[in-house]
Order: structure tokens, then sequence, then C-alpha cells
């Protein structure tokens, strides 16, 4: 099974008649070669200050260790963007606390209902028991959808019909820790009718959260879709600054060319902070969530 996923990143990873790993066939260490990178890197959605940082220090690398076969060039280049995406490789602490309560916010359609079902499913085979909130009061359709997904998975789900999102967190809290669950997934809104504002719903159920335990939330994490470049670095930028993220769940990578995206993260692209990667989403199926494993990132965008 971990084959196979990691099968599917490299081709995702790969999509665009650009792919990374495709400039080293049968070409010689020139000028052209670098260019060629470095329209690659661009095309892949690294960002320019993750592109020129990683160029120079291939620069460097070339030029010390006289590499003079391409097929050197790419696995330099390959250690080089590991060591570069290392500091997003952080260990999700389940079970550090109980409940952990984890707040997981994002823009409609990244793939935030699905990474909360894999989490769900994840957590529960590691065997901690887990508590939803559907914490998005403004879409019926998204309670809909929790309720019956956590039947079906044998999770309960905390739910309010039109109730306040943050009445539904700090509930929620309250029911994990009297019903002793290990982790609390606090959903919220993707958008919101349009008069209200939806940093400061979040924030607000931030704040709510805290109310009910004052060291809550213990995690705060974006689900984004990585497909949309630098998109995806506005969104984490603007959820970052509003409820302080600890974490990403980088989706849809199965489906993408643009893994530079998260070079760009790396690097602090246009003043992001590198926000740690818990999870990456390589597949629709339950077992599609895959820790983050900068070594593994970088085999697969390079090849
Ligand atoms: P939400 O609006 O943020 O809750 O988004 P959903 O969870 O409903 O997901 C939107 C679409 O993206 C659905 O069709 C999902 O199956 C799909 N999706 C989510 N994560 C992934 C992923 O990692 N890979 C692929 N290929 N599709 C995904």
């Amino acid at each position: 099974a971990r084959t196979s996923w990691l099968t599917r990143l490299r081709q995702g990873l790969s999509r665009t008649g650009q792919s990374i790993g495709g400039i080293f066939v049968g070409v010689k260490v020139d000028e052209n070669l670098f260019d060629e990178l470095e329209t690659a890197l661009i095309m892949a959605d690294a960002g320019v200050e993750a592109t020129q940082k990683l160029l120079a220090s291939l620069r460097t690398r070339v030029r010390k260790e006289r590499l003079e076969d391409a097929g050197q060039v790419r696995a330099a280049l390959r250690d080089i963007l590991a060591d570069h995406l290392a500091p997003l490789e952080k260990k999700f602490p389940l079970g550090q606390t109980k409940p952990m309560v984890v707040m997981i916010a994002g823009v409609n359609g990244a793939g935030k209902t699905t990474s909360i079902g894999k989490l769900a499913n994840h957590f529960q085979a590691q065997g901690t028991s887990v508590l939803l909130a559907a914490g998005d009061t403004f879409r019926a359709a998204a309670r809909e959808q929790l309720i019956e997904w956590g039947k079906r998975n044998h999770v309960n789900v905390i739910a309010q019909e039109g109730g306040d999102p943050a009445a539904v967190a700090f509930d929620a809290v309250n029911a994990g820790r009297a019903r002793e669950a290990g982790v609390v997934m606090v959903d919220t809104a993707g958008r919101l009718p349009t008069q209200l504002h939806l940093m400061e719903e979040l924030k607000k159920i931030r704040r709510v959260i805290s109310k009910a335990d004052s060291a809550a939330p213990h995690e705060v994490l974006l689900v984004v879709d990585g497909n949309t470049g630098q998109n995806a670095i506005a969104q984490i930028r603007a959820f970052d600054a509003a409820i302080n993220l600890t974490g990403l769940v980088v989706t849809k990578l199965d489906g993408t060319a643009k893994g530079g995206t998260l070079a760009a993260v790396a690097a602090g692209s246009q003043g992001v902070r590198p926000v740690p990667v818990y999870w990456i989403g390589v597949g629709e199926g339950l077992n599609d969530l895959q820790p983050f494993v900068a070594k593994e990132f970088a085999a697969a965008l390079v090849g």
C-alpha cells in the first residue's frame, strides 16, 4: 500500500510535460540545465524565493563536488530539496493530551470533510477514540454529511441544527472530556453567508474553545488544496493571521504538478510562516492520507 501511494504522488507531481525529473535525462550539465530547472520549479509553484535558494545550493554543490553527470545533479537536487523541506516535517502529537482538541479550518472544496474522515479513521485505528463537532452550522448539508459519516464509521458527532458554531465547539469539548474521548475534532465553515466575516467567526470559535479548556485548541489545522499554488500561500497566511495555525493538511497531491508549493512554504515565500505539514492527501480513499516525510516528498518531486 505504501508503494502505491508514493507512485500516485510521483505521478501527480509529474503530471505536466515539464516533470522535474525528466529534465535530467540525456543532457549535459550546463547553463541550459539550470535554466530548465528554474522554469520547472517555477511551473511547479515553488515560488521565486525557494527556486533561487534551491538553485544557488545546487550550483555550489555542482561546483564543489565537480558533478559532471546529470544523474548526479539530479540526486544532489533531491538531497537539497529534502533538506529544504525538512523543517516542515513534524509528527502529529497524538496522545499527548486527553482529549486533544483539534480545530480544523479550510475553504470549501479544499478537502476538509474528506480529511476529517480520513483522520478520524486513522486515529481510531490507533486506538484513540474520536468525537466530531459539526461546526459548519451554516451549511445544513455539511452537518448532515458529517452526521451520516459518523454513523457509518461509529464516530460520535456533536451537532446542533442552525446553532452557533462556537456553542457547538464548546459543547463538544465538554462532551469530549465527559466521555473521555482521545481526540475532539472541530469542523468549521469554509464560507459564510456574505454579511459575516469568516475569519472573525473562526477567531470566535477558537476563543470559545479556550473557555471550555484553557489549553485548547491543542492543534489548529488548515486543510489546503495542494493544486492551488500561490493561492494556497495566500490562504495559509490569512488563516494563520486569524487563528494561529499549528499545522497543515495538504490535499490532492495525487492529481497535481504543483508540489512545489511546499517548497514555497518552507522558504517563507511572500511572508508565509513555514507551518508544519502533518499530512498530505494522495487520493480520495480513507487510507489516502499519509504523514509528510520530506525525503519521500523530495524523491517524488525530483524523481
Ligand atoms: P470540503 O468542501 O473542504 O469539505 O471538501 P471535500 O472534503 O468535500 O472534498 C472536495 C473534493 O475533493 C471531493 O471530491 C473529495 O473526494 C476530493 N478530495 C479530497 N481530498 C483529496 C485528495 O487527497 N486527493 C484527491 N484526488 N481528491 C481529494
